[in-house]
């Protein structure tokens, strides 16, 4: 199962996707991380498809990462008597904290610090953004608002308050339950949904302690505003483009993508582009051309990684579109444009030694008939480093810890393999030729690039770099020491 392509792919998994041969499909399809949607489903629900990666992972040989979503600070209104309620242009309608069942004059809004945040002016977004109001007066238990596009109003929508940097906290208690049911299980990445600010990354850090990395959506203007604070926060970002496009006028959503890609490849963090790829999927076999486009355009911007949702967590045709994407990107990635797009951006400014390292072997793989670039990681830094360059050749991260393996899937061209405990370069090599041979990527006849550091087992020393034959007598031929 060689992946000839260098975007990973994020599959949400739901309904429709929750079955040991359904996981195995998608994974054989190209589905490189499984995304638990903790909005949805009972833990029962996401232990049972825990369980299932695993042992597709198990069963295919290759890490895959799980990444678990948080709900995070979603706001909702109560209920109604009827259910639902209309509400026009023009009319008066007010939120409040009285828990009795709403009428088309007024519903509750049972989150107390909204109403300190409110201002009059301040705009509410209900069933995302489908409907509109502006605040036109505010105490401490209610706001009175003009609607401003009307609607149906119904039992727990949605609400959206753009402007507002909402005095709460970043995790409610949902929210902590669900991470820390999340790290018993053993998830490698944790997303927090309506980040604001970095504060509220480093509150989800210290409730993890290192047991998953830690990936921001954007999908408030805040975070967009304090993007910089939040991305060094972070050791991973999503651009959640269902909400920022709720949040923010959509048409500001493509450039705060380019924008936010860029910034993450600088500091070699991945970026998962999401929300809407294949929207159309869910009902349809086939995708439209613009859903083509616009996957296309992530990858032509450099984004690690592309994800489904809905199209494969409850749609129709979950395999399909995962498919569907791994075509979009075969096909992009070997256009020459992208690899030209890709080199222009590379970002120039390197300062460590790693950096060096990582650059020259890019460099040395460009220049001749080097297969693979191979290096030894412990904590996944170097591997993302190789992957900032983005080379032209695979990159094959070899390390002993099974959690790095696992969250770098995540990382734009890496192959993760594990290795047993090296404590020699010499073996490092023959481990490194060895995971190239057996991945198909390289024969007993080529030459591969490997760095490691030295001494090992220790993070953050990439201080070797070795041009080396795959043939394994040939290793000990030509071994310098
Ligand atoms: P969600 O996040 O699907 O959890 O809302 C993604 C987004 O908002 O784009
Ligand atoms: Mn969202």
């Amino acid at each position: 199962m060689k992946r000839s392509r260098n975007i990973k792919i994020v599959a949400t998994l739901g309904p429709a996707s929750s079955t040991y041969d359904m996981i195995r499909t998608l994974s054989e399809a190209g589905a490189d991380v499984f995304r638990l949607n903790m909005s949805h489903g009972s833990h029962d629900d996401h232990r049972e498809r825990h369980a299932q990666i695993r042992q597709v992972e198990k069963d295919t040989g290759r890490p895959i990462a799980i990444l678990a979503d948080l709900q995070g600070p979603k706001l909702r209104c109560g209920t109604f008597v009827a259910e639902a309620a209309d509400i026009e242009e023009g009319d008066m309608f007010r939120f409040d904290l009285d828990p009795k069942p709403g009428t088309n004059h007024r519903v509750c809004l049972p989150h107390k610090e909204i109403f300190e945040a409110l201002e009059v002016g301040s705009t509410l977004l209900v069933n995302d953004g489908k409907m509109r109001l502006k605040v036109k007066e505010c105490g401490d238990d209610f706001a009175d608002c003009e609607v401003m596009v009307g609607g149906t109003i119904s039992d727990r929508k949605g609400v959206n308050v753009p402007d507002v940097v909402l005095p709460l906290a970043a995790l409610s208690s949902k929210d902590k339950e669900d991470l820390e049911f999340a790290c018993q299980l053993g998830v490698d990445w944790l997303a927090l949904s309506f980040v604001q600010r970095a504060a509220d990354v480093e509150e989800a850090r210290a409730l993890a302690q290192g047991r998953a990395a830690i990936l921001s959506k954007i999908e408030k203007p805040a975070a967009v505003r304090d993007f910089d604070a939040i991305l060094e926060a972070s050791d991973g970002i999503m651009v959640a483009r269902g909400d920022l496009g709720v949040e923010l006028p959509v048409q500001n959503v493509p450039p705060i993508q380019k924008r936010l890609v860029h910034s993450c490849r600088r500091v070699a963090k991945p970026v998962i582009v999401a929300t809407q790829m294949m929207e159309s999927m869910i009902e349809s076999p086939v995708p439209t051309r613009a859903e083509v486009s616009d996957v296309a355009n992530a990858i032509y911007e450099g984004a690690d990684a592309v994800m489904l949702s809905a199209e494969s967590a409850a749609g129709n045709y979950p395999r399909e579109a995962v498919a569907t994407m791994n075509d979009v990107a075969i096909e992009v990635e070997s256009d020459p444009t992208y690899r030209q797009v890709i080199n222009n951006s590379r970002h120039v400014e390197r300062t460590s030694i790693a950096d060096g390292i990582v650059s020259a072997a890019r460099e040395i793989a460009e220049a001749t008939e080097i297969k693979v670039i191979a290096c030894f990681t412990q904590s996944g830094t170097t591997a993302s480093l190789v992957a900032r360059e983005r080379p032209e050749v695979p990159i094959i991260a070899l390390t002993p810890l099974v959690g790095t393996a696992r969250r770098l899937c995540l990382t734009w061209g890496v192959q993760s393999h594990m290795t047993g405990r090296v404590d020699r370069f010499k073996m490092a090599v023959v481990a490194a030729a060895r995971a190239a041979r057996t991945s198909g990527l390289a024969t007993e006849d080529d030459q591969i690039v490997v760095t490691a550091g030295v001494p090992f087992n220790v993070p953050g020393t990439t201080n070797i770099l070795r041009v080396a034959p795959c043939a394994e007598r040939l290793i000990f031929a030509t071994d310098p020491e």
